[in-house]
């Protein structure tokens, strides 16, 4: 039988645990696992384009386990009532190749972009940060002012989109939260008027085309910039004269598929840009000074995935009461007999009931 974690599994091992710590437990899987970067096979996903949107697979092993992810990325999928981003994905052993999780990774993508991001900012952004600006409020946004307050210490949060129902169901999901009582929640008017003074910038909105949330004048000294929308070929959030100032410092997780993917395919194949693993595994703040300009240019990789489908596989072992047991792969008695092990009763009994009619 093959573990399976579904979405009220999923809302189960969150109710015992407390989202926040969830986030701050994955984003140290996540970071370990970026620690021995090279034992990982690594690969740009494979996306399959339409006008609408994006679907794409995202495979990767430690030679150990292999995981996958299905993902889909439709911005107009709101207008339809759906998500703009729904997943699953599969944790597999490499020695024999059985699958041994099935999980829900449409909430996990949610938790494990908002652990990647702060994550990724305890290295970049200045460590006195407190004040972020969240530049869209749909549904990534509630994990990622969760995660910020819980690791990075974020007790201002300034809010925009250019839907306002969203902005003010963000306020209200945050509002239920005994655990960010400290923290203040303000909505501003426009994008300008939230990053003003911020010193983390989150970008976090839906739209498939070159949109241009911030400009080179919004940008101020020592910003550390979380851009997490520009995630496809043709669909970005920032202006390119950012990428272009000299004060600004690129990061990335996965450079080819980066080129691709994130703000970098802005520009052209030799921008310099640093991945995530180099920072890591060299132990010192990615920030060289409080007033540089640090983006984390995040798109997903793979690996983010992988830690997430082995954090959650443990997790089963400790709390079965959010784990079914489903018969994904049959199980015979004579592996060479698949036929008579899952159909052979069922089909003679068939035959016969068809004889005596
Ligand atoms: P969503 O559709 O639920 O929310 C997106 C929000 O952005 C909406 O409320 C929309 O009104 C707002 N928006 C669109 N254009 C805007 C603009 N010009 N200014 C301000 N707000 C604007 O989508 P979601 O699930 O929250 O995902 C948000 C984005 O994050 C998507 O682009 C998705 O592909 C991306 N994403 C990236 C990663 C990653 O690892 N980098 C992971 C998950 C999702």
């Amino acid at each position: 039988m093959v573990n399976y974690i579904g979405v009220a599994g999923l809302r189960t091992l969150l109710q015992r645990m407390g989202v926040a710590p969830f986030i701050a437990a994955l984003a140290e899987e996540i970071e370990a696992d970026y620690r021995r970067w090279d034992q990982f096979e690594k690969s740009a996903r494979l996306a399959s384009h339409s006008d609408v949107g994006v679907i794409e697979l995202m495979p990767t092993s430690d030679g150990a386990q292999y995981g996958f992810k299905y993902v889909n990325g439709h911005p107009k999928n709101t207008d339809l009532g759906l998500l703009t981003v729904m997943a699953f994905g599969v944790l597999a052993d490499v020695e024999t190749g059985r699958p041994v999780l099935l999980s829900e990774l449409t909430l996990t993508t949610a938790l494990r972009t908002a652990a990647m991001s702060a994550l990724a900012a305890r290295w970049m952004a200045r460590p006195d940060c407190r004040r972020m600006a969240l530049i869209g409020n749909g549904s990534q946004s509630e994990f990622q002012a969760i995660a910020f307050h819980h690791m990075l210490g974020v007790r201002e949060l300034v809010l925009y989109d250019v839907d306002g129902g969203a902005t003010a169901k963000l306020m209200h999901n945050l509002a239920q939260l005994p655990t960010l009582a400290d923290l203040r929640v303000t909505r501003a008017d426009s994008v300008a008027e939230a990053v003003r003074g911020a010193d983390i910038v989150t970008t976090v909105t839906a739209d498939k085309r070159n949109a241009i949330i911030l400009t080179p004048d919004m940008i101020e000294p020592g910003m550390h910039i979380n851009g997490v929308g520009g995630d496809c070929p043709g669909k970005t959030e920032l202006h390119k004269d950012i990428l272009l100032r000299p004060d600004v410092r690129v990061f990335v997780e996965y450079e080819p598929q980066s080129r691709i993917e994130g703000e970098i395919q802005q520009m052209p194949d030799d921008f310099a840009v640093t991945e995530f693993a180099d920072v890591v595994r060299t132990g010192v703040s990615a920030r060289r000074t409080a007033e540089e300009v640090t983006l984390f240019d995040s798109v997903g990789f793979a690996l983010e995935d992988f830690s997430a489908l082995r954090y959650l596989n443990r997790l089963a072992a400790e709390h079965p009461q959010a784990v079914r047991q489903i018969d994904l792969i049959p199980e015979v008695e004579d592996p060479k007999d698949l036929f008579g092990g899952t159909l052979g009763a069922a089909v003679k009994g068939k035959a016969r009931l068809r004889r005596v009619a």
